[in-house]
């Protein structure tokens, strides 16, 4: 196994990304593999991850591109196969890809809601049960793994109109800690990072006129966070000694007061 260095904590290890092909995963990626990391970029645009993939190798890292559609149990396990073949499995999973759909319950956006719960919820978990294996695989060959999960600083606020998104990342919070006592015991390490605002694709995705008034409102008078601030939080979380797990980590722009 290759030497580790302070500067690079994280050679010798091998990531997994989802939700690699832009925001907080793409950032994530790219931080990782300059930690020394190799990573398996994950996301349903293929052409992205392609891209992704030049920067990293560009910068001297080693990445590996699965177009794959979370909420795609056979996908996933296909993708899982891959990273064993290719990288000999994962020992860090950031489990990340999600979608925030606020809209007024009365409104009974139900094919919105459908959709968060698909992503936020059964694709994480797809992904968990992909993944698994060979994270409880190489925590006992090597002494430690990782599962970030990203959730929410909406899962313990309370947003008027995001009840649905905010439901779905308490089930992340909630399930990681279930996870990081269940899987401890095997050096398994899980985390929870609850981001407040970062600036992503994520905020184009909302169709809801007054949360996207309340979203431009807020850019206007408060910094977001950047991509690259979660992205060194993973690293930070991942590159703890082993007998440390960081359990939770809310990271708020400075200006957000909730
Ligand atoms: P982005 O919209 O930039 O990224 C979302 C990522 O998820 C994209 O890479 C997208 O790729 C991927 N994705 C979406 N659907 C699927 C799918 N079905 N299968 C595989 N990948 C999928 O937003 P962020 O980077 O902000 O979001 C990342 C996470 O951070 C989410 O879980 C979000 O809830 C959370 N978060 C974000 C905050 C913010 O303010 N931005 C605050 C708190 C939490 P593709 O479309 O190519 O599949």
């Amino acid at each position: 196994m290759a030497t580790q260095s302070i500067a690079r904590p994280l050679t010798g290890r091998v990531a997994v990304v989802t939700g690699a092909s832009s925001g907080i995963g793409a950032a994530a990626a790219e931080h990782l593999a300059e930690l020394g990391a190799r990573v398996a970029v994950l996301a349903r645009r293929a052409e992205r991850l392609d891209d992704l993939v030049a920067r990293i190798e560009k910068n001297g890292g080693q990445a590996l591109a699965l177009a794959a559609d979370v909420t795609d149990k056979t996908a996933l396990l296909a993708a899982a196969d891959r990273v064993a073949a290719e990288f000999g499995g994962a020992d860090l999973l950031f489990n990340n890809a999600g979608v925030m759909l606020p809209a007024p319950i009365e409104e009974l956006a139900t094919d919105q809601w459908q959709r968060q719960i698909d992503l936020n919820v059964s694709g994480l978990m797809n992904t968990i049960a992909a993944f698994t294996p060979q994270l409880v695989r190489a925590a006992a060959e090597r002494g430690v793994a990782d599962l970030i999960n990203t959730s929410s600083i909406a899962a313990q606020n309370i947003f008027p109109n995001f009840a649905v998104y905010s439901a779905t990342k308490a089930y992340v919070t909630h399930l990681s800690r279930h996870l990081r006592a269940e899987l401890g015991t095997k050096k398994v390490r899980v985390a929870a990072i609850e981001p407040g605002i970062v600036a992503t694709e994520l905020q184009s995705h909302v169709t809801d006129q007054g949360a996207r008034e309340w979203l431009q409102d807020s850019k206007e008078t408060m910094e977001w966070l950047t991509p690259q601030d979660i992205a060194q939080t993973v690293g930070f979380l991942a590159s703890l000694p082993p007998r440390a797990n960081l359990q939770q980590v809310t990271i708020m722009p400075t200006g957000q007061p909730s």
